[in-house]
């Protein structure tokens, strides 16, 4: 009896099917919801560890829809590069991103922080993306020095030339290019140097053994400090990811990392929560 329910658990599992039309139903009004202006973007300082000014901030696209409420991206990225909607997505987002940064030029001046916004693989590997990115910097009349793309290591690593080619044309524009989740891919640290990235963004799971006190972690110290000393060797800056304790945010200043992003500076929120930072530092 226990083995027939088993397998009849197997044919009709009642949450795997809610999980699967809930899919389906996200993925097939995603192209609608884009239309009717259902997706927002939040944003999230990246603070200079030294003395604590906004650099940069990052944009974290969010789907507030009708029916399920605010919608992380978790839920939707991944179906969005299943059925190729992340290229119209990703150029909406880059295009808001873009605008909130021109406003912030006009408020802010050399104060401004440049956005950084997040690149799938699909988009890496899009043939249009150099045009596009220099036309919406052209529409919303921004420098390229205040737009940075955030690509992982398998989105750059062990590609085809061409989607390498792309990044050398941004980066020749003036686009800084970074690397997000650094350390959790396969990693080719003797590529690094041949790769046109400006900085590499260490990935928040070496966060957790980062603390000042007994308990801490020797070997994710040591990671983050190797990473910090690398990528300085080649010339690129460091943000840490997921910075959660003032201990950690001290601990990755004595390692000599750059910038810091997470809950201890600030969560993602609206533009006028950075706004409010921004003011605070003039
Ligand atoms: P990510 O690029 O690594 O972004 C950082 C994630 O860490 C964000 O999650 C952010 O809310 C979260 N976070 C920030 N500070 C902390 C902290 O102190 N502790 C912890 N535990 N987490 C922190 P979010 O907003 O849910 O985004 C998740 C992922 O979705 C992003 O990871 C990124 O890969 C993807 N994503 C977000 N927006 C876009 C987008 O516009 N395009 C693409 N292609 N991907 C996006
Ligand atoms: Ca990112
Ligand atoms: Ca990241």
């Amino acid at each position: 009896a226990k083995a027939d329910g088993k397998s009849r658990w197997a044919l009709y599992d009642p949450e795997r099917n809610a999980r699967e039309v809930a899919r389906f139903t996200l993925s097939a009004t995603m192209p609608a919801a884009l239309e009717r202006d259902e997706f927002y973007v939040d944003y999230q300082p990246l603070v200079g560890l030294h003395d604590g000014t906004v650099l940069g901030v990052e944009a974290l696209v969010r789907w507030q829809h009708p029916e399920f409420g605010r919608l992380a991206p978790d839920r939707f990225i991944e179906l969005a590069e299943e059925t190729g909607l992340i290229v119209a997505l990703g150029r909406w987002v880059l295009r808001t991103a873009c605008q909130q940064a021109r406003r912030w030029l006009d408020e802010f001046g050399k104060h401004a922080p440049f956005v950084s916004v997040n690149l799938a693989v699909r988009q890496s590997r899009d043939p249009d993306l150099v045009s596009d990115v220099r036309r919406i910097l052209d529409e919303v009349g921004l420098s390229p020095h205040h737009l940075q793309l955030e690509l992982t290591e398998s989105a750059i690593m062990g590609t085809a030339d061409e989607p390498l080619e792309a990044l050398r044309a941004l980066s020749d524009m003036g686009v800084r290019i970074a690397i997000d989740d650094f350390g959790t891919g396969y990693s080719n640290l003797a590529y690094l140097r041949h790769l046109p990235v400006h900085e590499l963004k260490v990935a928040g799971s070496f966060m957790e053994g980062l603390r000042a006190e007994e308990g801490a972690d020797p070997v994710d110290e040591q990671i983050v400090s190797t990473l910090v000393s690398l990528a300085h060797a080649l010339g690129l800056t460091v943000t840490a990811e997921g910075v959660e304790t003032p201990a950690q945010a001290e601990r990755l200043r004595t390692i000599g990392c750059d910038a810091g992003q997470g809950w201890f500076f600030a969560r993602p929120g609206p533009p006028d929560a950075v706004e409010r930072l921004l003011r605070d530092q003039l």
